[in-house]
């Protein structure tokens, strides 16, 4: 082998998740390793767009912005699949000439009668049609057919898959599927072989629901004298419930992640160990792709399937976020969300210290809406609940006062005079501390006293004790 050729085929039917990015980023990986013994491989996208009426442009799109976000890069334009239909049906007309495939007449009606009897009898459906493949006149006549593959009687149809290691299954198990329907179109198990023949794909590595899939395309490949690729079958993800991966556990466009705040760091570092784990004894488990593509080895992902957690995801998204070579996206994602837009233009120094504080417990980006709103308020209203009522006004006023005389309003000079003025008037921080967090961001949880009003500025600051002292005196 002098190159290895991969590609990812989604079907657009439906938005590009988190299954499908990691199917497109494994093909993605053995190719940049291929590529620094063997320059010429190489890594294809086909849009397989044959369901016409399942396929929409949107999710084209959602799938090429996906993948150009996370720099899943791809090697050529991507193809599109339904481009190549008439290619798809010369092949198939060929293997009717080799008599690799039989033309068969059975309207729907008399398979499902078929059907029936043989759930009846308690008989298989693989061979629906027997009578059309050696019926001479079926076989002669020209019109209102449909194609099928011929399945050898006997033998069996083995190969080795490079996850799940040798499956083997007899021949007779193989149902004589559909090449071509009546009205010309070819089906998917077709169209598949055909594009991945041509476009010199030699390890096909995707989701091992497509395994069983393997033994008929296996046939179609045979029957044309063509090289029987390699495979990867790469098992499903699933919910923390242990259930398909539906939306509700992640199973969203990968773009909704990217509008919530998600990196794509955190994405790949979390897809690439469900299932792997590299070699090295770690003391974390973070990893970036270039290490990745150094250690990956796909023949050491397990066989079960793997476990998405969103808690797992926020671990890794926090830790991306805190990393100062990662600040440069906290702008960029800031210009396309409406609302931190509007905070970066009114006043970025502010916006950047709200992130610098909170970043530390940030799962993600879109959550600094909310928070940064509660700083950006011209008059916050505070609660006025029992307990705020009874604050000690006094205590609060002489705290007000004392911040007034401050001149540096840096951070650590803050914490500094706060504790001294709590050892001046002798009392726990949190007779000071839980009035002002509440008069200063109406909320009983939030960050130090002297980060709040690091943010806030001074002036901010005395305005909002003011405020609470002079509704105290209403
Ligand atoms: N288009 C198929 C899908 O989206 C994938 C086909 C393949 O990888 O062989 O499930």
């Amino acid at each position: 082998m002098n190159s290895i050729v991969t590609r990812f085929a989604p079907s657009p039917t439906g938005n590009l998740h988190l299954g499908g990015i990691r199917t497109a980023l494994l093909n993605y990986i053995i190719v940049q390793q291929a590529k620094k013994k063997l320059p010429n491989s190489k890594f294809y996208l086909r849009i397989e767009d044959t369901d016409k009426e399942r396929s929409k442009e949107e999710y084209t799109k959602d799938i090429l912005e996906g993948l150009n976000w996370l720099n899943i890069n791809y090697d050529a334009k991507p193809q599109i699949q339904s481009s190549n239909i008439k290619r798809h049906q010369q092949i198939a007309k060929k293997l009717l000439e080799n008599k690799k495939a039989f033309k068969c007449i059975c309207s729907n009606e008399i398979l499902d009668k078929k059907r029936e009897l043989n759930k009846k009898n308690k008989i298989s459906n693989k061979r629906l049609c027997e009578t059309c493949e050696n019926d001479y006149e079926v076989q002669s006549t020209q019109n209102d057919y449909t194609v099928r593959i011929k399945v050898p009687k006997d033998g069996k149809n083995e190969f080795n898959d490079v996850i799940q290691g040798k499956i083997s299954v007899d021949n007779k198990e193989i149902d004589n599927f559909i090449l071509l329907r009546k009205d010309g179109t070819p089906t998917y198990m077709l169209s598949v072989v055909v594009d991945d023949f041509d476009m010199g794909v030699n390890f096909i590595i995707r989701g091992d629901d497509h395994l069983n899939n393997v033994f008929r395309q296996n046939l179609i490949y045979k029957a044309m004298e063509w090289e029987v690729p390699q495979y990867a079958h790469i098992p499903l993800i699933h919910g923390n419930d242990g259930k398909k991966l539906s939306k509700r556990h992640g199973a969203i466009s990968i773009n909704d992640f990217r509008n919530e705040g998600y990196l794509k760091e955190s994405i790949i570092n979390n897809l690439i160990l469900l299932g792997w784990s590299p070699n090295k004894i770690e003391k974390d488990e973070f990893i970036q792709i270039d290490e990745i593509i150094g250690s990956f080895d796909i023949s050491k992902i397990s066989k079960s399937s793997s476990i998405f957690s969103y808690e797992k995801l926020n671990f890794f998204n926090n830790h991306y976020i805190k990393s100062k070579d990662n600040s440069k996206y906290l702008i960029k994602y800031c210009e396309n969300n409406k609302n931190l837009n509007i905070f970066i233009k009114n006043d970025k120094d502010k916006f950047i210290k709200i992130f610098e504080v909170y970043k530390k417990n940030l799962n993600f980006y879109k959550e600094l809406e909310n928070i940064a709103k509660i700083y950006f308020f011209d008059n916050l209203e505070i609660n006025f609940n029992n307990e705020s009522k009874n604050y000690d006004y006094k205590l609060i006023s002489e705290f007000n006062y004392f911040l007034d005389k401050i001149k540096n309003w840096h951070i650590d000079n803050l914490k500094k005079e706060i504790d001294n003025f709590i050892l001046l008037k002798k009392i726990k921080f949190s007779s000071l501390g839980i009035p002002l967090r509440n008069i200063l961001i109406n909320s009983s949880k939030g960050p130090g006293i002297d980060e709040i009003l690091y943010i806030l500025g001074k002036k901010t600051s005395i305005e909002r004790i003011k405020n609470y002292i002079s509704k105290k005196q209403l």
